[in-house]
């Protein structure tokens, strides 16, 4: 593949580089995970795959789950959805329970907690069986059927979600979100619990990068429009108060999770995947930034 050297010389060059941060410490079964760990895994849509380092190990996907619920709801609802939801930078973490009250309970973006528990909703209205449904959309997009919720991520989340709830309940007094809260944060807790490994995870992003259509499939999964839209909302929101800083380093569409995995996407090109467990104080992989500057470096090639 012709990434090949440049993703091995980026890996070679920032194999050491840990310490700088922190693994997230607020779910405490993730608290536990070794911070060295990193990976590297690129697919183009040729079918070339490349990927190194700790690739047979699983992580939580964690917010970039938010891509795969926001995908689904879309498809379903199409503008309806933009009701619920801004499609606004948010300039604050992700977790954030400030800007709520001041805009009436609408959330800036899909993208943080707050717009995340939104969709997440909206899926409960569209689908029998929510839970069930994302595990599938995850397994079509990435073509292995052995992707899983990992329980014990999903238990200790549940366990101290008491901000998420607040989120949720917060704008339940609102109408923004409908269901039972208890049932809302399950479901999400589980959606962030999806524990993949950064080729997956790459490869379930390839539809982005090829206007809405799985190239492995050729099945359309969104519409060409909004899978043009989704990169636009990735760009300006996917790394929450990070994210122009990203555009400007990157300058790719990206969605990053606080288990340490990032991901983005070279429309028409490519997707690449890259997990670090150190975050940074903003709650995103700083060895993941760095990962993805350089590559877009090398390669001389951004969005821009
Ligand atoms: N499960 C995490 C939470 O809700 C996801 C946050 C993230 O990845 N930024 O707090």
């Amino acid at each position: 593949m012709v990434y090949e050297n440049v993703v091995t010389k980026i890996y070679e060059s920032l194999k050491q580089e840990t310490g700088k941060g922190r693994v997230a410490q607020y779910i405490p079964a993730l608290s536990k995970i070794d911070p060295n760990q990193y990976s590297i895994s690129v697919c183009d849509l040729e079918g070339g795959t490349f990927s190194i380092g700790d690739t047979d190990k699983r992580f939580t996907i964690q917010s970039i789950s938010k891509v795969f619920t926001l995908a689904m709801a879309s498809k379903h609802l199409g503008d309806k959805l933009w009701d619920s939801v801004g499609r606004e930078p948010s300039g604050t973490s992700f977790n954030s329970l400030i800007q709520l009250e001041q805009e009436r309970g609408i959330p800036r973006n899909p993208f943080i907690n707050a717009g995340a528990l939104v969709v997440t909703d909206k899926l409960m209205s569209l689908y029998n069986k929510p839970k069930k449904a994302i595990l599938e959309f995850v397994r079509e997009n990435c073509g292995d059927q052995d992707i899983y919720y990992n329980n014990e991520v999903a238990k200790s989340e549940l366990e101290f979600s008491y901000r998420n709830v607040a989120l949720a309940n917060f704008m339940k007094s609102f109408g923004t979100v409908e269901h039972n809260i208890e049932t809302i944060i399950d479901i999400y807790c589980n959606q962030c619990s999806i524990s993949m490994n950064t080729l997956t995870l790459a490869k379930s992003f390839l539809f982005l990068a090829n206007g809405g259509v799985n190239p492995a499939t050729e099945q359309r999964v969104v519409k060409s429009r909004t899978a043009k839209r989704m990169n636009a909302l990735m760009l300006t929101c996917g790394l929450y108060n990070e994210s122009g800083d990203f555009a400007y380093r990157v300058g790719l569409p990206g969605k990053s999770g606080v288990g340490g995995g990032i991901v983005a996407v070279l429309p028409g090109k490519l997707s690449i995947a890259v997990w670090s467990p150190e975050l940074n104080v903003n709650g995103n992989s700083y060895r993941g930034i760095d990962t993805l500057e350089q590559f877009t470096t090398e390669i001389g090639i951004s969005v821009f």
